[in-house]
């Protein structure tokens, strides 16, 4: 894949860019490894100065940045700039929080004193995904370098802006140099970088071959991953739930970001009283969505960040036909050619679409859909709805709405999942970890946990 910003609104490139040669690598590893030997003995305090000075550049600069996020991946511009946001927000939870996840931790035992020290390992390569540009790679780097780690992004081909302003904002904040740097390279290379003995770990947030991948490479040569795949989340709907809410939350929680996120819901199992009112409701507020422009503040739903997505998206509508579903509304890149206007109609977009009468036996029940389109199912009981959500091979996040203490009690133990929202929609929040199990990945992200995937958890014994 070229490295290139390619306008997904309009088709238009942007720009392009060289990929590093060999050479350039190896002299921003051979740079990214003496950074470390001198940042790794930099005090938690001076570390926290600069991550609090990265914060303020993101609030400083979010619109400016929000508009290169909408360019280059498609991203209505008010939820680009909110995920810059978002990113200042994660910088200020570690910087404020690193020192007390860091600080020794004390065990008694037989020795005259022993305790827990988290040290860092030294390079830590990440390969991020383009679909939320900057959030994604602040939510690696704010602890990976607050624990004394450096860091090497090996960003999406089509987010290369995104990934030059980022090693940008580290740099601005203080951060010496080498510390963060954005290696612009394809997919081809991530092999080679994990093969290289100073590069220590490696994170992946992407696709299931991607992930296969990294994993294989690293396991060769014995290094630590950590890896956040797909989803296809689950969004349970029980009769007694406020189902105003639901619907309302569930349009949103479908379409965050084009509908292109790994915790969006994407499978809606609705009790059966219900299901009826819940889909026309659904339906209703589905053929109320602006698709258009997303640099417009006023459109909800942008374009596909790529052709070849909006290729897989198309084949597996067909596909989900075939196998007998029905089309409630959408379903057909020309229901929407009339709302965009002039080269906008060049760009990748796919309408709301909801697919119901699948059955949950077919082929297309078990994929992902990364785009704007929701699978709707109608289960009798709790059981069937667990049963249901359960029976795909991921295991990321899911959603659950419910006013019955019990049937939440059913769902926080019953479903399996990395996470799981009682009557609300799966998101991502610095405090909470975040991440799957089953084929969506392993490891966590976020919160305390997250800082201790890239350390040596030291056990230090003294008599
Ligand atoms: P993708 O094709 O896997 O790309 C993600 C990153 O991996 C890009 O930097 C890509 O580089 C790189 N890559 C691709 N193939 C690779 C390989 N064989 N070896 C090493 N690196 C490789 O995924 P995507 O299409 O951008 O994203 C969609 C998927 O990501 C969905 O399944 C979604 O659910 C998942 N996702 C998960 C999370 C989570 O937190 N769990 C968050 C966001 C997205 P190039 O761009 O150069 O190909």
């Amino acid at each position: 894949m070229a490295i290139a910003t390619i306008n997904p609104a309009t088709g238009d490139i942007v720009q392009e860019f060289e990929p590093l040669t060999d050479e350039a690598i190896t002299l921003k590893l051979d740079a990214a490894q003496q950074a470390f030997e001198h940042y790794r003995l930099i005090p938690l305090q001076q570390r926290s100065q600069w991550m609090s000075a990265a914060a303020q550049i993101l609030i400083d600069r979010k619109t400016e940045f929000g508009k290169l996020m909408t360019v280059e991946m498609g991203k209505p511009i008010a939820a680009a700039i909110a995920e810059v946001e978002k990113s200042a927000w994660v910088c200020r939870y570690y910087a404020e929080n690193a020192a007390e996840f860091l600080a020794d931790d004390a065990i008694e035992t037989d020795a005259s004193r022993s305790f827990i020290r988290y040290q860092p390992l030294g390079i830590v390569l990440a390969v991020m995904p383009w679909n939320f540009p900057f959030w994604q790679v602040f939510r690696f780097a704010a602890p990976g370098l607050m624990a004394g780690n450096v860091g090497v992004l090996k960003h999406a081909s089509n987010v290369p802006q995104c990934a030059l302003a980022i090693e940008e904002v580290f740099r601005q904040a203080g951060f010496p140099e080498g510390v963060f740097q954005t290696l612009l390279v394809g997919a081809d290379k991530v092999a080679q970088i994990v093969a290289d003995d100073r590069v220590k770990a490696a994170t992946l947030t992407g696709s299931e071959p991607a992930g296969i991948s990294l994993a294989t490479h690293a396991g060769k040569h014995l290094k630590k991953t950590v890896l956040e795949l797909g989803g296809s989340d689950p969004f349970i709907v029980m009769d007694s739930a406020d189902l105003e809410t639901a619907v309302t939350t569930a349009v949103t929680a479908r379409m965050i970001n084009n509908g292109q996120s790994c915790i969006a819901a994407k499978r809606f199992i609705v009790h059966e009283a219900i299901a009826d009112q819940f889909t026309q409701k659904l339906v209703a507020r589905y053929a109320a969505l602006k698709v258009g422009d997303p640099l417009d503040p006023q459109t909800e739903i942008g374009p596909l960040a790529t052709p070849g997505i909006l290729k897989d998206l198309q084949h597996q509508v067909t596909m989900a036909v075939e196998q007998g579903a029905k089309v409630l509304i959408g379903g057909n890149t020309q229901a929407i050619a009339p709302t965009v206007e002039g080269k906008l109609q060049q760009g990748n977009f796919y309408p709301p679409t909801i697919l119901a009468e699948i059955s949950p036996d077919a082929p297309i029940a078990q994929e992902e859909f990364f785009g704007p389109v929701a699978m709707l199912f109608r289960v009798p009981d709790l059981d069937a709805a667990i049963a249901l959500a359960n029976n795909v091979p991921f295991g990321l996040g899911a959603s659950a709405w419910t006013t019955v203490p019990e049937e939440g009690d059913r769902l926080m133990a019953d479903l399996e999942a990395g996470s799981v929202f009682i009557n609300g929609m799966v998101k991502s929040d610095p405090r909470l970890p975040f991440g799957g199990i089953k084929r969506s990945g392993y490891g966590r992200e976020l919160g305390r946990p997250g800082i201790y995937e890239f350390v040596n958890i030291k056990t230090i014994w003294v008599k």
